[in-house]
């Protein structure tokens, strides 16, 4: 299997997420000083979605709004936005769940790490989703 430079340099990145000192940050900024988390999973599952058939991975953010402003970059449209998992016993408040995410094939989850999103492994989007959960619980009031 050949590695390509993108893959190369998305193995590079440290566990941090920060790229290495001899080359560009990638964090991209949207606006001055905003800095946007952006990350792009190695799900790569093989599906069918419409006419496209590839190999899927999920798009996300810290925030669904960093995530439309960073979708809308790539050429992503927002009716693509996925804001609910299949579990109906998700909470999601304000129609939207802990699972938001955009689907992108290979060439899109390409052109992602290239615009700045960071790769990361499947588990850490799990990871990433169970903080989330834990931030919209309530805080247990003081006894
Ligand atoms: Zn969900």
């Amino acid at each position: 299997m050949t590695v390509s430079p993108i893959e190369r340099r998305a193995r590079s990145f440290t566990a941090s997420g920060t790229a290495p000192a001899d080359e560009p940050n990638p964090t991209l900024f949207v606006k001055e000083h905003t800095v946007v988390t952006v990350y792009v999973d190695n799900y790569r599952c093989h599906a069918t979605v419409g006419r496209l058939t590839g190999r899927w991975s999920h798009l996300t953010a810290d925030t669904s709004d960093e995530l439309h402003t960073f979708a809308a970059r790539l050429g992503l449209r927002r009716a693509w936005f996925q804001a609910r998992c299949r579990y109906s016993t998700c909470p999601a408040p304000d129609g939207v769940c802990v699972h938001y995410h955009y689907d992108v094939i290979d060439s899109m989850r390409t052109r992602a790490i290239r615009t700045g999103a960071h790769p990361i492994d499947i588990r850490d989007l799990g990871a990433l989703i169970t903080a989330r959960r834990t931030a919209q619980r309530p805080t247990p009031a003081a006894t």
